[in-house]
């Protein structure tokens, strides 16, 4: 631990639990002196005993930790604000909003820094508590704008010294972002584990890793709990309310009989996109590995055999998949590796021996198109992805189905906040399929009615809703992770992404980018034609709003106009659609090409 102003204070701990305990022993360790309190002696004396610190009262601490449960966590904060004059008070409480309205106006309000040290485990109690409880694990810093920085800064080398990883977040965002990755897991977890309580033992005997891995966290402490969900009750409804009207939908798809196979599928797909997201081992993105099979025969040491020689050609495995049948003498071995590594490592595998399946060795290719309406770019796009039998992504028409969804919802486009919350909790699958993509949204199919020209009049004002891009762009970037992996639409193959900000903002790393153009009159002649059946002056008229207004306000929030550095400008004014369609194929790097 660095020499730090902790290092030097003493440091007074309100409740001996878990975190305040695991916070304790931490500093302990790095010689702080440590003072602690709980309002139940025994359990501070264990955290004593344990090794945590000193029940002698302290007369100056100059930081206070408040680490009891949320529903009590104001009065205690409040409480030693006015105790400590010269602290900062510091609570661990994992609602922060509900907190900070309790406090707010009350003397020393700008002393208190809001954290939410991301750790915890299933068991509870300083018996529990592990002084490296927090190592890598977010930290959350949640003040506002009266916070003084002072303040922060203790918290801050607090949360470092502690192993975490600052992230600072408003308590309001702090709050949804909880209840999405804590709170709602924790919910339906204790749902599904509930609905077990009086199946018959038979059923339970059959239980795998999948029953145990989603009711995992179903033992936590109902009391705890209690006080942690009624403190974030409106995120969490908002969420909630989201996940039951999917629910309500794959119940109405089940009672359809021999129907409805859209809507079970696409809760599973959307899982995938939704899992896909989720960042990985190390906290960063989660990585698309290269897959390498190796069949081994079903001998003893033929698998410690197999990990020596991986050690010998020198690849790093990162993750690792084994199927065996008991029918068959050999089993799979499916070693994930960083994609640069997938073809050493099945070239080295087959030098010495090893029978490896072949994979395709072409890289899943991506290709983002940008342009302005009527500029041609879903024709082309579509044609790409279905000569080279990749899927296809129309994100103009998640901007559309969002709109849809909002007015569905009978909210005022102009009410960015519900229109962002409506956009999060939208039930929207795509089917990639570049002959048939399809729009579903809440079990009706959408994809005629996202292209009305009343939507399309308005659709630019959630367009230039950030709070909305910031989401959308989110899915987008999932759909386009899981179309690199094979466990997509195109199996890996990859996929075409057209949009107005998808060579600069959804996928600048794409190995094919093109700004796809035409001169105004080619793009109201065309969208005209598309809309109206033909191009005379009153349909090209009755046209211009739609596309050169649209394309103005878009404008605001996304450059589609000039083409950013490594982005191909294709001109298609005078171009008919094959020579576009080529024009893009031509562009596709050699290490992408089958
Ligand atoms: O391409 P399309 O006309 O279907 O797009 C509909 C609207 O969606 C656009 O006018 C624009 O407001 C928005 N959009 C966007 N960013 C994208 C794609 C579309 O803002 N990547």
């Amino acid at each position: 631990m660095k020499d730090t102003v902790l290092t030097q204070s003493p440091v007074l701990i309100i409740g001996t639990g878990l975190l305040g305990t695991s916070i304790a022993l931490r500093l302990r360790r790095a010689g702080v002196s440590v003072h602690l309190e709980d309002a139940s002696p025994v359990a501070a004396a264990l955290a004593r005993d344990l090794g945590a610190g000193s029940l002698d009262p302290v007369a100056d601490p100059k930081l206070v930790i408040v680490a009891i449960p949320p529903d009590v966590t104001a009065p205690a904060v409040r409480s030693a604000l006015e105790r400590f004059p010269n602290a900062v008070v510091s609570d661990v409480a994992s609602v922060k909003d509900q907190i900070r309205l309790e406090l707010e106006g009350h003397p020393g309000f700008e002393r208190w820094v809001g954290s939410h040290p991301m750790a915890g485990k299933e068991r509870s109690g300083a018996i529990a508590a592990d002084a490296d409880l927090f190592v890598g694990r977010p930290w959350v810093i949640a003040a506002n704008e009266r916070t003084s920085a002072a303040a922060i800064g203790t918290v801050r080398t607090l949360a470092v010294d502690m192993g975490g990883a600052v992230v600072m977040l408003d308590s309001a965002e702090h709050d949804h972002a909880v209840a999405l990755v804590s709170h709602m897991p924790q919910v339906m977890s204790s749902l599904v584990a509930s609905a077990l309580r009086d199946a018959p033992a038979q059923a339970l005997d059959l239980a795998g890793q999948g029953l145990r891995d989603v009711t995992r966290i179903a033992e936590s402490d109902p009391l705890l709990w209690t006080s942690i969900i009624s403190g974030n009750r409106q995120q969490i409804a908002g969420v909630l309310r989201g996940i039951s009207a999917r629910l309500g939908a794959l119940v109405s798809a089940l009672d359809r009989q021999g129907g409805g196979l859209d809507r079970i599928s696409s809760v599973i797909a959307d899982g995938n996109r939704g899992v896909a997201r989720i960042p990985g081992k190390h906290g960063g993105a989660r990585a698309s590995y290269a897959e390498v099979i190796v069949l081994i025969p079903d001998e003893p040491g033929m698998l410690g055999k197999l990990f020596a020689e991986i050690g010998d050609i020198g690849v790093n495995i990162e993750d690792l998949e084994m199927e065996h049948s008991a029918k068959q003498q050999v089993g799979r071995v499916i070693l994930k590796v960083n994609p640069q590594q997938g073809l050493p490592l099945e070239r080295g595998l087959e030098e010495r021996g090893w029978r490896v399946v072949r994979t395709e060795n072409r890289q899943p290719l991506v290709i983002a198109i940008d342009g302005p309406s009527g500029s041609g770019k879903s024709t082309v796009a579509r044609r790409v992805a279905d000569e080279l039998g990749l899927s296809y992504l129309d994100t103009g028409a998640m901007y559309r189905a969002a709109t849809w969804w909002a007015l569905h919802e009978g909210i005022d486009l102009d009410d960015e906040e519900s229109v962002l919350r409506a956009t999060q909790n939208m039930p929207l699958s795509i089917d990639l399929d570049p002959r048939d993509q399809r729009f579903v949204c809440a079990d009706s199919d959408i994809t005629g009615a996202i292209r009305t020209s009343d939507l399309a009049k308005v659709v630019s004002k959630v367009a230039v809703n950030l709070a909305v891009r910031a989401e959308l762009v989110g899915m987008q970037q999932a759909i386009i992770a899981e179309e690199t992996t094979p466990s997509g639409h195109s199996q890996g193959r990859g996929i075409v992404v057209e949009g107005r900000d998808i060579t600069t903002v959804v996928a600048p790393d794409a190995p094919v980018r093109v700004l796809l153009t035409a001169s105004e009159e080619a793009r109201l002649a065309r969208r005209a034609k598309e809309n109206l059946g033909n191009a005379d002056r009153q349909a090209i008229e009755a046209t211009r709003d739609e596309v050169l207004r649209r394309d103005r306000d878009d404008s605001t929030v996304s450059n589609f106009t000039v083409a950013e550095d490594g982005v191909t400008t294709i001109d298609s004014s005078n171009m008919t659609i094959d020579d576009v369609v080529d024009t893009v194929i031509s562009l596709i790097p050699e290490a992408y090409r089958d």
